[in-house]
């Protein structure tokens, strides 16, 4: 019979059971019982659901962090992470849940920057698009031998690779004219992709998301769009030519933001490469084709950029608290920057709520759309920008508008139907509290949960 454990270890051991064991791996239950356990511990504001299934069959998990879980609440823009796409790239899925426990934690804290995030902005976290190959790459463990065990999905393909190809689309109607947003998607796409694939652009489809970055290892730098060269007969092997957006500077801006407020990414010198500034053009550094990022950008009004986080892919845990904290502020920054540029509501002669009107920014070749509740976001650097809000059969309308380096200027349109062919132009001041309350009182923003849309996301 062995002899009782000394009182000390007793006590030892039942701490780490009860105590939160923070930063370790996640295994898939363990990630599902973690999402739980943050609800759990913030009701109000959470929400768990699910995109989908796995290859394998597993729930694509989302953790939902608003004021009004489950609700769009007009001009209030969605924001989501996607961790582990690649499933041995498995940084990103902790610092996720990290990132989860941590807002909830100060919510209630009531941290008054956290606190301002939550009820400003719509937060989806997707902690792993590919649970499937994490299992495989878990199994091996942070010591693994082969580099891509389980970055692919259960049928061995890299999601990364796998979203319908809208670049070639686009360019051909940058030169010979055709729509800059929304490209459609093939006819047969559903066949076409992965059931990850499938059911994160469902997701894209099911909300109006703003802004969003989809979190990697392997490097650290930020890489924003396009992924895909334009010019492959003169690839370089090692350093293809850039392809930029239309947004190129904000998009750059946007990862400067995650670079410089991440504690090492910025120097630029990360796993044996140099970065400038620890950002870089994704084409510039490798060509892909069919990537998320690219696809976000031109199938729906979302700016997302792709960040690599860590040299080693599966870091020891013994990394983890380190990597959380080189991370936090940048991912907490990230989020705040979908508050900038203009945002504002548009509406027809009757005030009703005109889904799907287009808002064209004069210089920058792509167009953003309206939301379901009329409401638009459209990211812009600090200037002067002429934008038009234009809907089938409504007279385009035209504004000047400045945008301020803080908070987004409200810029809201009321469009009339087509009978006559003047289109004023009146000049909206950036910034002023006078300006801002004006347009804001013609349509308040609604607060009550009786007239609320209720978004459940696809099942
Ligand atoms: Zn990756």
């Amino acid at each position: 019979m062995p002899a009782p454990l000394p009182v000390f270890l007793r006590l030892l051991l039942l701490f780490k059971l009860v105590a939160p064991v923070t930063f370790r791996h996640h295994r898939y239950d363990e990630l599902v019982r973690a999402l739980y356990k943050v609800h759990n511990q913030c009701p109000d504001i959470t929400r768990v659901y699910s995109i989908g299934r796995s290859a394998k069959g597993r729930l694509l998990y989302v953790l939902e962090l608003s004021d009004y879980p489950g609700s769009h609440e007009p001009l209030e823009p969605e924001v989501k992470y996607v961790g582990n796409m690649h499933g041995n790239e498995v940084l990103g899925r902790e610092l996720l849940l990290q990132l989860s426990e941590f807002l909830c934690e100060e919510f209630r804290s009531r941290n008054p920057r956290v606190l301002r995030l939550i009820q400003d902005t719509r937060i989806h976290i997707l902690p792993s698009m590919n649970p499937d190959g994490y299992e495989v790459a878990a199994a091996q463990g942070p010591d693994m031998s082969g580099y891509l065990i389980g970055r692919n999905n259960a049928n061995g393909v890299d999601l990364n690779r796998n979203f319908p190809d809208l670049n070639t689309y686009f360019y051909y109607n940058e030169k010979y004219g055709g729509p800059n947003h929304h490209l459609p998607l093939p006819d047969n796409w559903k066949s076409q992709v992965e059931p990850e694939t499938r059911a994160v652009i469902q997701w894209m489809n099911a909300f109006n998301f703003i802004l969003s970055a989809n979190l990697h290892g392997g490097a650290v730098v930020a890489n924003y769009p396009y992924d895909k060269s334009l010019e492959h007969r003169f690839q370089n092997p090692h350093r293809t030519s850039e392809s930029l957006t239309p947004d190129d500077k904000l998009f750059k801006k946007l990862a400067r933001v995650y670079s410089y407020a991440h504690g090492w990414m910025h120097q630029g010198w990360n796993c044996g490469d140099y970065f400038p500034d620890g950002i870089t053009n994704g084409a510039s550094w490798y060509s892909l084709s069919k990537g998320m990022q690219d696809f976000n950008y031109l199938h729906t009004n979302c700016f997302e950029i792709t960040l690599e986080l860590s040299c080693n892919k599966f870091p020891r845990e013994e990394e983890l608290e380190r990597e959380w904290l080189g991370n936090r502020e940048a991912l907490i920054q990230f989020l705040e920057q979908v508050h900038q540029g203009i945002k504002g509501v548009v509406l027809d002669d009757n005030y009703n709520n005109l889904p799907g009107a287009v808002i064209s920014v004069t210089g920058i070749n792509h167009d953003v759309t309206s939301g379901e509740d009329g409401d638009y976001f459209r990211l812009l650097l600090p200037g002067t920008y002429t934008v038009t809000a234009t809907a089938p059969g409504f007279n385009p309308e035209t504004v000047s508008v400045t945008v301020g380096p803080a908070e987004p200027t409200l810029v809201n349109f009321q469009l009339k139907r087509i009978t006559d062919q003047v289109y004023p132009v009146r000049r909206v001041p950036g910034g002023g509290p006078r300006s801002r309350g004006k347009v804001l009182s013609r349509t308040p923003k609604r607060k009550d949960t009786a007239t609320k849309r209720q978004h459940r996301g696809p099942a």
